[in-house]
């Protein structure tokens, strides 16, 4: 299973692509929790990641890039990958379509999640993230079984800096001028599913194939390929 999970912040990639994880034992590539854990290591990547970060733009194109195109040649990837917050521009795209084509894999199928802005502002304002894990967690949502404690490594939750008020609408434009374009991108091609992003967090992009749950529900068959 090779996915690429679409969508602005707060539509709940990192919350599927867990899931998925789970499920299907894929890698999550998620290139915001791989910055943020080079900024807390305070390598030169993160250091230089940091000034984009804290204002809510893009990190450089060509730092990016680099990061996924060596995580994609681990081992791991092999099998499959969810790549979650990658990528954002039309530029990363063309790098990872030439990325895949050097490593002789096939492309990924884009699966965008669909929620509107005033949800999206109330999910971005109430999330909470285990700083060990990245487990994103919300304070009204998706309580955390014991107050600011993760449920799956009992790390602890914080608020990230960038889901303050003025940098979540600073977000969202970045998102709407810069990301958004993919869609129609990787429609043409033939290689988009959308899927409505609200109402329970299993019913979204769940599989309905050979996982242990087994779930069936309506649009899974269509959205994971
Ligand atoms: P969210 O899950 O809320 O969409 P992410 O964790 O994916 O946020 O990203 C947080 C920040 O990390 C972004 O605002 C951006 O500064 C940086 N970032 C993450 N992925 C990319 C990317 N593919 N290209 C450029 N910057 C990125
Ligand atoms: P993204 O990675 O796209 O920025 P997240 O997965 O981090 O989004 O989700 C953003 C916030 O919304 C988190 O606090 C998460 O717990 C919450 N959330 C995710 N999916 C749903 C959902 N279907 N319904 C309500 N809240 C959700
Ligand atoms: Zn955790």
């Amino acid at each position: 299973m090779q996915v690429i999970l679409l969508g602005p912040p707060g539509a709940g990639k990192g919350t599927q692509a867990k899931m998925l994880t789970e499920q299907y034992g894929v890698p999550q590539i998620s290139t915001g929790d791989i910055l943020r854990a080079a900024v807390a290591a305070g390598t030169p990547l993160g250091k230089e990641a940091k000034t984009y970060m804290d204002r809510g733009a893009l990190v450089p194109d060509e730092a990016v890039t680099g990061i996924v195109r060596d995580r994609l040649t681990e081992p791991d990837c092999q099998a499959g990958y969810l790549l979650d917050g990658f990528p954002r521009t039309v530029a990363q795209a063309e790098a990872l379509t030439r990325m895949l084509k050097e490593l002789g894999t096939s492309l990924p199928t884009g699966v965008s999640l669909d929620v509107t802005e005033e949800e999206l502002i109330r999910r971005l304002a109430g999330r909470r993230t285990c700083q060990a894990c990245g487990e994103p967690f919300h304070v009204e949502f998706h309580p955390p079984r014991v107050g600011g404690i993760c449920d799956k490594c009992s790390g602890n939750l914080i608020q990230r800096d960038d889901d303050q008020e003025e940098t979540i609408r600073r977000r969202l434009q970045v998102y709407r001028e810069q990301t958004e374009p993919l869609i129609g991108y990787y429609q043409r091609q033939g290689l988009l599913k959308t899927v409505k992003g609200l109402g329970d967090t299993g019913d979204i992009v769940c599989t309905d194939i050979e996982g242990p749950r087994r779930v069936r529900r309506s649009n899974c068959r269509s959205a994971v390929p």
